[in-house]
Parts: structure tokens; C-alpha cells; sequence
């Protein structure tokens, strides 16, 4: 199935809260092992689960630091 989304991070604004984490129907957002700049875990999409994307834009709504864009394909 093709992917419905595209999901694109701003990764060095993430602060890694999880709200994307646990707002996304699929679950398939995750926090990286590794930190960003400022010491953060950052958000990104699970490895081998762009397709499952919905493009609902849910993660970039609930984002508080606007680091979320979702392009609708
Ligand atoms: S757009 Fe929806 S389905 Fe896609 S990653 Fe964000 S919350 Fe999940
Ligand atoms: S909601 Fe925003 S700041 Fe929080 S983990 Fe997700 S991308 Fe990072």
C-alpha cells in the first residue's frame, strides 16, 4: 500500500514530550536512541512504516513546537 503521507520533522526543535507518540492512530511514531543538539531524543517515524501513514496530520496539530509538517501525497 502506498504511503498516504509524507511526514517531515524539524527534528531540531523537538523536544521529545511523546505527544506525537501517543496521538498517532498507527503508531508509528517513535523517539530516535539519539539526542539532538539541545540533548533531546527527537521524534521520527519507525523504521519500514512510512506506508502505514494515514495522513491524518493529527501529530502536526498536536505538536506544541510546530515541528511536525504532514504532506498529504
Ligand atoms: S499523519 Fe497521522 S498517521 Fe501519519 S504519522 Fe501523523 S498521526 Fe500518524
Ligand atoms: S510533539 Fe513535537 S516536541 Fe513533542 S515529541 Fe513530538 S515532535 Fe517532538
Amino acid at each position: 500500500m502506498a504511503a498516504k503521507g509524507n511526514v517531515v520533522f524539524d527534528s531540531e526543535c523537538c523536544k521529545g514530550c511523546e505527544l506525537c507518540v501517543n496521538v498517532c492512530p498507527v503508531s508509528i511514531i517513535e523517539l530516535a536512541p539519539g539526542l539532538n543538539s539541545k540533548g533531546y531524543h527527537f521524534s521520527r517515524i519507525k523504521e519500514g512504516s512510512k506506508e502505514k501513514c494515514i495522513a491524518c496530520g493529527f501529530c502536526g496539530m498536536t505538536c506544541p513546537d510546530f515541528v511536525i509538517r504532514v504532506e498529504r501525497l
